[in-house]
Order: C-alpha cells, then structure tokens, then sequence
C-alpha cells in the first residue's frame, strides 16, 4: 500500500491553499483531486470578491479569518504580481428602514476589526457613482477583486516548489481511520496510508465524511446546497466599484461585481437546490433581477442581462436556521487523530483562503 505523510482532499483554492501551508512547515503533502483540472468546483463559480469581513458576527471564524485572510492576500497578491484591484465597494440603502440598517452593518463591520468604513449621503455617493440611485451608503475602500484561477496556480506552484503533488483524477471513495492512520480508498480501488488527512472537498465534503469509518456520525453535517444564479451585463457598467444592497437573509443580496477585465455581472441570488449537481441558470430567473438592482440602478436598460454562471453554496444551516459559521474540525472535537474535516466554507472562504490554510497547518502541527 502507497503511503503518505499527509494528504489533502480537493484542490480548490483551500486544499490549495492548505496544502501550501503544510508543504512550507516541511510535510510531505498529496492533494488528491477528482476532477481533471484544479479549481473547477465552487473556487471558480463565485463572485471573485476580496472581502473586507463587514457582515459576520463578531468573533466568528468567518469574521476572523476573513479579516485575517483578506491582509494575508493583499500581501500575497502583491509580492507575486498576481492579478488582483483594490476597487472598493457601496452598500447602498435605498429605503429608510436600510438607512438604520446600514448604521448596524457598520457597527458590526467595527466590531470585526474593519474600521475603514465610511457613511456617504446620496450626493456624496453619486459623486463616486453617478448613475448610482441610494438614499444612503457605506464605502469599503478594503473590497477587491481578484482573479482567483491566477490565484490558485500560484498556490499549486508554492506546494511544488516544496516537493508538494498535486494528483488529479484522484477522486477519494472513502476511509478507514486507525489508532496510527488514516488509510484513504481511492475511486480507482487502491488505497493511501495517511498520517494525516484534510478532507478540504467542499460541496462533497460533508458526504465523504460519512464514508470515513471511525468518524464519529455525530461529526457530520447534514449538507444543504444554496445555489447563486448569476447574469452578466451586456456592454460596459457604468461603475468602477462594486455596488451591494443591504444583505438578504442566505446571501449578500443581488451585486454588481467587476471582473479585472470590465465585464459586469449580478448575483449571486439565492435558489435552495436538491443536488451539488444542479449548476443550469434559468434564463426565469433574469426577471426578479431586473427588479432588485434597478433599486440602485434604475438606468438598467431593458434586455441587457444574459443567464451567466452559477455557484453552489456548501451550505451546513438550511433554508430557515440561522446561517452556520466556518467549521474547521479537528481531533479535539471528532477523536480521530491526523483528520481535519472543513465544512460550510461558503463566502467568505475564497478571502479566507490563506488563514484557513494557515489555522489548519497549525492544528496538524499540534
Ligand atoms: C455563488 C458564490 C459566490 C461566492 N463569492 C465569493 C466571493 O466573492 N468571495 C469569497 O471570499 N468567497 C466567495 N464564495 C466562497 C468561495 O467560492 C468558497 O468558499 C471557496 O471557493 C471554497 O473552496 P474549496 O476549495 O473549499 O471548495 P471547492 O472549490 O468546491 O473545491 C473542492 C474540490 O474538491 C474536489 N472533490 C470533491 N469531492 C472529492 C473527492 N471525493 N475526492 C477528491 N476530490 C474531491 C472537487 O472536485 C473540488 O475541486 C462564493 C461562493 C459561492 C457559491
């Protein structure tokens, strides 16, 4: 049997990114991936955006690490010249009752660490965004865009400078985890002895848990899937920052995102679904669109919005239970040495990405 100092399931951008991290502490890393490429999985259906770590409860990992994260990838992003722009962005109130809810973002945005944060009236923001509609708004001049495939080449050329691996077509059936292992069933029916094991599979990670015998059932999640629809703009937006509404209750609210060559998209919306699998845009679903951001932009043109893309939130709280943070499971919660589990990276993971590489790099160290 082959056998491996550690091994990490998945190479989106956080298997990327922790597989990176423990390869610089001196392991022996694998990523063991199913598809044939790196990144096709949610790491390149979503929004792009560099968060700034203004909405999440206080002292939550997801504030934590976003925040952490977001400094970490500036950084990074910067050293390496990867493709990346600090835009900024509005949250933009367009009735009274938003207006007071703005005042409870920023406050909330404080208590995380983010005090750059400012209050615009409307002039002050249609003076940065003329064709913005808004009674008010809050500017984050921390939110970027990044182009998260440049991202993660970079971080699978960190791991190989290491002596790292990355093993594509791998898919991972199972597990069996003993007193001194963890030894991996690979789809292809060999099996891998692990001393270590990140199971970093994203929306497949909560089902491949269940498959891991010794894993305690109570460890695992059940997986919910909230799939953000997107639609992309016909010609050039009239904007240079990223616009959001106030946040609805399972996403951010329909925004305009920028990607670093122009193109302007709205979304993600929030559409619960049955299956992982399930990544059509219903052409449907362009009309609610309409709607919500002529709330901002009214001079929106008719027709103008093409079905895009969507993305699959790894959701772990459903339709009507509080939004559940980040989980970052170690042997101190589940018993079973050298296995961290990540479950419900949603947004913001991609942010978080280098944090969480880091946070779980320290946990195996331990
Ligand atoms: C609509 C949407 C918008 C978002 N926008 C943002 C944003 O703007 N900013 C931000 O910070 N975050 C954002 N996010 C969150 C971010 O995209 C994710 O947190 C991040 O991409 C998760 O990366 P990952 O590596 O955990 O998962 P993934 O990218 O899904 O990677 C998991 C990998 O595991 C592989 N895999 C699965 N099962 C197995 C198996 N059994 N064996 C081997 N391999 C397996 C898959 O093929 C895949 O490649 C958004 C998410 C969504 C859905």
């Amino acid at each position: 049997m082959d056998e491996i100092d550690c091994a990490v399931i998945g190479a989106g951008v956080v298997g990327l990114a922790v597989a990176s991290a423990l390869a610089q502490r001196g392991r022996e890393v694998v990523v063991l991936e199913a598809e044939g490429a790196i990144g096709t999985g949610t790491s390149s259906r979503n929004s792009e955006v560099i968060h700034a770590g203004i909405y999440y409860p206080k002292d939550s990992l997801k504030a934590r690490l976003c925040v952490e994260g977001r400094g970490l990838l500036y950084a990074y992003l910067q050293e390496r010249g990867l493709p990346h722009r600090r835009c900024g962005k509005l949250i933009v109130a367009t009735d009274e009752a938003q207006v007071a809810q703005l005042e409870a973002i920023a406050a909330r945005a404080r208590a995380n660490g983010v005090d750059d944060l400012a209050t615009l009236d409307r002039d002050a923001a249609r003076a940065l965004e003329p064709q913005l509609e808004c009674l008010a708004a809050l500017h984050s001049p921390s939110t970027g865009i990044v182009d998260s495939h440049s991202l993660m080449l970079s971080l699978q050329g960190d791991l190989e400078r290491e002596g790292g691996v990355v093993a594509l077509k791998s898919g991972v059936a199972g597990a069996r985890c003993e007193d001194d292992a963890i030894v991996l069933s690979m789809q292809d029916g060999t099996d891998l002895r692990c001393r270590a094991v990140v199971n970093a599979a994203g929306l497949g990670a909560p089902s491949l848990a269940a498959r891991f015998g010794g894993l305690p059932a109570a460890a695992v999640p059940t997986a919910h899937y909230a799939k953000g629809n997107y639609f992309v703009l016909a010609g050039r937006a009239p904007f240079s920052r990223l616009i959001y509404p106030v946040p609805e209750a399972a996403g951010l609210g329909v925004h305009l995102t920028l990607d670093l060559g122009g193109q302007a998209k709205f979304g993600p919306d929030v559409q619960w679904v049955a299956s992982p699998d399930d990544l059509v845009v219903d052409p449907d679903r362009g009309e609610a669109f309409y709607a919500e951001v002529r709330r901002y932009w009214p001079g929106l043109p008719d027709g103008a919005l093409l079905p895009g893309y969507a993305g699959i939130r790894p959701k772990i709280s459903g339709p009507r239970e509080p939004a559940a943070d980040f989980v970052i499971q170690g042997p101190a919660v589940h018993g079973v040495a050298g296995l961290v589990n990540l479950f419900g990276i949603e947004s913001p993971g991609l942010t978080s990405s280098l944090a969480i590489g880091r946070r779980v790099a320290d946990l195996l160290s331990d």
